[in-house]
């Protein structure tokens, strides 16, 4: 099952859209934002698929940015905590709640980043920092590894 319910997101990427970064919607587009036709009525009446699920994927916007992914992520790691989780980040977020979820599922990561020269960089990818960027991709590279898992 995919997952691609929210376009918030705190980048602005050149090559992006306001329809896939809410920051692109807000601030270049100067839209208001897209209606969020999901609520927790949603994630109830996914309660009854999730323990059949093979796989889940999620993509964003920014994926650990949305809030509605938390609570299917809760509902997974209480109803089906084996289950295979596959997430698309920017790479740009990394706090406590970010790292107690990785810990609670199984998760595979790709990062996605454009260049690693700091320059091109920062101007492809808007409001990215390389150095804090890299620091992510280290902790996310552990996680995966210790987990036997692949970092794409
Ligand atoms: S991280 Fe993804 S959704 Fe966000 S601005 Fe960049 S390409 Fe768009």
């Amino acid at each position: 099952m995919e997952f691609e319910m929210s376009n918030t997101c705190n980048l602005e990427d050149i090559m992006c859209s306001g329809q896939v970064s809410s920051s692109i919607r807000t601030h270049r587009d100067h839209l208001p934002p897209l209606p969020m036709p999901y609520d927790d009525a949603f994630v109830t009446q996914l309660r009854e698929f999730i323990p059949h699920l093979h796989e889940a994927k999620f993509y964003g916007g920014e994926p650990f940015l949305i809030p509605i992914y938390y609570q299917i992520w809760e509902a997974i790691a209480e109803l089906k905590p084996e289950l295979f989780m596959f997430v698309i980040t920017n790479g740009t977020v990394l706090n406590s709640r970010v790292k107690d979820l990785l810990q609670k599922g199984r998760f595979e990561l790709a990062v996605s980043i454009d260049a690693l020269d700091k320059t091109k960089l920062e101007s492809i990818r808007k409001n990215v920092h390389l150095e804090t960027l890299l620091e992510h991709i280290d902790y996310f590279s552990t996680y995966s590894r210790q987990h036997h898992r692949p970092l794409h």
